[in-house]
């Protein structure tokens, strides 16, 4: 496991994160019957003015501070006014969770998403159409079994964690601790920990606006807390649900176990909000006794692919905008947040500059990547693949938060530089969608290598309040997308790659 690796898998409790449809085996690519029918129409889930009932960009904001948003603004109103009309995003969206459904590494169904994406793109008269072979981890998720054997017998809502080994067809059966944190875990030391389950009962923190999530660091549980449980020697580890509400739905995730770094791998699932407070209070009684059984099994790695496809460039078409999204998903739901959102995102943002004509100075390159839940293996390969190429890439940009109302944009890193500044003055030109945000900090797993190469990463933002409600769980499905928010927000997506490949100077031009 490389330093990158390490870095991109801890920090992949910034983005994503899966419980219960059986997976299927490892398959060679089928050519499914696409691309989408055009579904029908559905209802906005929530009101929102159409691009037409749009406002127009201030005029309060020229100026010569200003020197992106005065080049462009007639232009990216045109783009976002037009981009944000009909289905297109939706249409392509409906058919990846309707008709492929989610789309594990490993499965027949990435396999077919896959083969779909690549249909569908060369279909909207894309250039460059083609995929790029990807190994990727390939686990079977199995079935699982959580019950209290005493003091009162009932079962529980559970789900494995991804990459999580089995338990063997006679479970475990042991005594749970529970703990809050990793303070307390700390505390307990092995004479508290050793031969037992340990439930890491960590609350996350409701949404707020100033916030977030809190969603980093409740994941933090889930994906270090088992490691560390097994070092204390516990016989299996179990992790509250990362979310803030609940309806008694568990949400599954990637955990690690290091084994270069010396990590035993012990059996690890997620119990829903409900079942970890069961437990805590029966705990707090007297000694509660559990049963695991879990059948999960890891098939080591086979072959997959990332996505790519081109918008060239008129002047400097070896130069590259990307834009990022993960066509896998965890085994449950649809993935239709997380990341089908941002697929769809990705694909209708270049098709939306393909209709309109417009061209820009430089190339925009989707990159729809494989297998970002449980290693970014497409991430990683496309890195090391492209590594050549990867000085000329000017900017790179990920929707993996979802399609909720359209917010802005992170920059990867601190708040200042030029790529800084000067991101600053594009986004008032995203006025029009109320998408005019900026926030410093981490932009999107799957562009982890890039930004290690000095590429400047943004992330795409959207309202995050209700994203961790549904994520990584079967709730995960198609209408809990709003139409017209991700047509809008493919239409912001269309708007910023444009004037990133057509300004003069690079972002980050010093
Ligand atoms: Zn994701």
């Amino acid at each position: 496991m490389n330093s990158i690796r390490l870095v991109a898998l801890a920090t992949l409790v910034a983005a994503c994160g899966a419980p219960t449809k059986k997976p299927t085996p490892p398959a060679p690519s089928p050519a499914p019957e696409v691309p989408a029918p055009q579904p029908e129409q559905p209802k906005p889930i929530s009101p929102v003015p159409t691009a037409a009932e749009l406002p127009g960009a201030a005029a309060t904001l020229r100026g010569p501070e200003r020197p992106i948003a005065n080049a462009y603004r007639d232009l990216v109103a045109k783009i976002l006014a037009q981009g944000a009309q009909g289905q297109g995003a939706y249409a392509k969206l409906a058919y990846l969770t309707d008709h492929i459904g989610n789309r594990v590494a490993g499965s027949r169904a990435l396999a077919q998403a896959v083969a779909w994406a690549q249909k569908t793109l060369a279909a909207e008269g894309h250039e460059q159409v083609h995929s790029e072979k990807v190994m990727v981890s390939y686990w079977q998720r199995g079935d699982l079994s959580l019950q209290v054997l005493a003091p009162a017998p009932q079962s529980l809502h559970a789900t494995a964690l991804g990459l999580s080994p089995g338990t063997g067809k006679n479970g475990i059966t042991a005594e749970v601790v529970v703990v809050d944190s990793f303070d307390a875990l700390t505390k307990l030391g092995p004479a508290g920990v050793k031969g037992k389950i340990v439930l890491f009962n960590h609350e996350m923190p409701a949404y707020t606006s100033e916030h977030g999530s809190g969603y980093g660091e409740a994941s933090g549980y889930r994906v270090k807390g088992p490691a560390a449980a097994a070092k204390l020697g516990a016989v299996a580890a179990l992790t509250r649900s990362a979310t803030a509400r609940s309806l008694r739905t568990p949400h599954t995730g990637m955990t690690l176990f290091d084994a270069e770094a010396g990590d035993r791998a012990i059996p690890a699932a997620a119990v829903a909000v409900e079942d970890a407070l069961l437990i805590a209070r029966l705990a707090a009684e007297g000694p509660v006794k559990l049963k695991l059984v879990l059948t999960a099994k890891d098939h080591g790695k086979v072959p997959s692919a990332n996505v790519i496809a081109e918008l060239r460039g008129r002047e400097q078409p070896d130069e590259i905008v990307l834009l990022g999204a993960h066509l896998d998903s965890w085994d449950v739901g649809q993935g239709a947040q997380d990341d089908g959102a941002g697929v769809t995102i990705m694909m209708e943002a270049l098709s939306i500059l393909r209709r309109g004509g417009w061209q820009p100075r430089r190339t925009i390159r989707v990159v729809l990547y494989t297998n970002e839940e449980h290693g970014i293996d497409g991430a990683i390969a496309y890195g090391k693949d492209h590594a050549a190429e990867l000085p000329k890439h000017v900017a790179a940009i990920e929707s993996d938060g979802g399609s909720f109302k359209p917010v802005g944009l992170s920059i990867e890193g601190k708040a200042e530089g030029p790529a800084y500044s000067r991101l600053l003055d594009l986004v008032t030109l995203l006025e029009p969608l109320g998408a005019t945000k900026v926030s410093a900090g981490h932009s999107g797993s799957d562009l982890i290598p890039l930004a290690a190469a000095g590429v400047p990463c943004l992330g795409h933002l959207t309202d995050g309040s209700t994203y961790f409600d549904y994520h990584h769980t079967e709730a995960d499905t198609l209408d809990k997308v709003d139409p017209v928010y991700l047509q809008q927000n493919a239409a912001m997506m269309a708007a910023v790659a444009y004037v990133l490949a057509d300004m003069p100077e690079r972002l980050d031009a010093q």
